[in-house]
């Protein structure tokens, strides 16, 4: 009989679980304030999940306190106000982004994922970065001054040992299941989204369309001159679900389903996308009470990012709080050095972003609801909100949540 080689075991100071825009920026905070970590990426490369995003005023600053706005900043205009066409009543009205009190600019940049992804991962040392390492499951051991070690099963089999432990692996994290926090809800909405491209130019202006139609809500927003963002919120379908990840089965629903009434100018743009920027996904939420209420750190061990508060997207915010989170863990855990110290950081940590986050969710809930207006008995209600009240009012409101500022990482060394 063959004998079973035994696997490797590290211990490793802190261990990120996930490579995303959580796990990344996370790593980056950390770096920045000297400490090294390891990321576990189940995948054999970055990926991102959908071409573009949207990065508001509170993304901003976190970048610039992770000192990469810089590098990112050159390449994308930014957008201050939009227009909101209802094509059932032909109203047009408009849309502003909030004014920030200390001159930091207002209003959005969408940029590609990647090259958010990427900038963030330059700045890491590569050794850092594990591919093709998914995280199975997690269990607690005595360490030797007892304290305890967190021992992480990768699925190849292989086992880390880490001091401490971040998850950001998002919506379906391991970390948070074994956190013990709820699962996220499907708030019965899905979007569908593609980047097109144009290189001899789009031509549109450099403003927020959106359109608006019984049960959909769609957006279309250019990054620069050449490539242009889009996507279509609707109810959830049977139909729908089998989309999947299946780029020309979701360009073929969008243009005879989805966007069959819309201005030709849109369909221009879902033709030209480039088909691996075609994503279908589920508009999925962990309710605002279960962020608060939830166990989102143990001992040595917490979450960020989706991992810890997966939000519909319809204030453009999970990338963005993501970055917010990653700053304040750098800042919270600079001078933690015990089990002790990193258990008291790691609350302080939770206890400064819980309550952010679940404002977040609720807003972005809100927000998504009175623009989709399409909730049974509510519909009426909300279309009248919507129309008459939403975006003169409400939109630039609730929008001030984007001009947080989470400060800045301490200077070490
Ligand atoms: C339709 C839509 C539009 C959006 N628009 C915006 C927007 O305009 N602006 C904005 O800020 N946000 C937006 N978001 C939200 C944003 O995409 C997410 O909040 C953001 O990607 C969260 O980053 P994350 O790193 O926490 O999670 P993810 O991006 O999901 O990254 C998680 C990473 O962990 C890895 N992973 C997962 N499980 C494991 C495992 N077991 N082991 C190892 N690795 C693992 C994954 O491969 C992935 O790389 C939108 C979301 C949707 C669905």
């Amino acid at each position: 009989m063959m004998a079973t080689r035994p696997r490797a075991e590290r211990v490793e100071e802190v261990v990120i679980v996930g490579g995303g825009i959580a796990g990344l920026a996370t790593a980056l905070a950390l770096h920045r304030v000297g400490k090294s970590c390891l990321i576990l990426e189940r995948w054999h490369e970055l990926r991102e999940s959908g071409a573009a995003l949207g990065l508001l005023p509170n993304a901003w600053r976190a970048l610039h306190a992770l000192g990469i706005a810089h590098k990112l900043i050159p390449n994308y205009r930014i957008v201050r106000s939009g227009r909101v066409t209802n094509l059932e009543t032909g109203s047009v009205q408009t849309q502003s982004f909030p004014e920030s009190s200390d001159g930091e600019e207002n209003g959005a940049r969408i940029v590609h994922r990647k090259a958010l992804l990427e900038a963030l991962a330059e700045e890491i040392p590569q050794e850092a970065i594990r591919f093709s390492a998914k995280l199975a499951s997690i269990r607690t051991e005595a360490g030797p001054d007892s304290s305890s070690i967190t021992v992480l099963q990768l699925e190849d089999g292989d086992i880390i040992k880490a001091k401490v432990v971040i998850g950001c692996d998002g919506l379906h994290s391991v970390v948070a299941q074994w956190l013990g926090l709820a699962q996220a809800h499907d708030s019965g909405r899905s979007a569908v989204r593609g980047l097109a491209v144009f290189p001899e130019g789009h031509g549109l202006k450099h403003e927020f369309q959106q359109f608006l139609l019984a049960n959909r809500r769609v957006g279309l927003i250019p990054l620069n001159n050449h490539d242009a963002y889009w996507f279509i919120s609707h109810l959830t379908t049977p139909k729908v679900k089998e989309l999947g990840r299946h780029p020309e089965l979701i360009q073929r629903e969008v243009l005879l389903n989805l966007a069959v009434d819309l201005p030709l100018e849109f369909k221009q743009m879902v033709e030209h996308s480039v088909p691996s920027s075609l994503t279908w996904d589920p508009l999925m939420f962990r309710t605002p009470w279960d962020i608060v209420l939830g166990r989102a750190h143990r001992g040595c061990v917490t979450v960020a990012g989706d991992a810890f508060h997966p939000t519909t997207p319809d204030l453009g915010q999970g990338g963005c709080i993501a970055l917010e989170d990653a700053v304040v863990l750098g800042r919270c855990l600079a001078h933690a050095e015990s089990p002790k110290e990193v258990d008291e950081s790691l609350g302080r940590y939770v206890a400064e972003r819980r309550w952010r986050a679940a404002a977040i969710v609720a807003a972005s809930y809100f927000s998504g609801s009175v623009q989709q207006a399409s909730a049974g008995v509510w519909t009426r209600p909300l279309r009248l909100v919507r129309d008459f009240l939403f975006y003169r009012f409400i939109f630039t409101w609730i929008s001030r949540l984007t001009l947080f500022d989470c400060g800045t990482l301490p200077k070490v060394g």
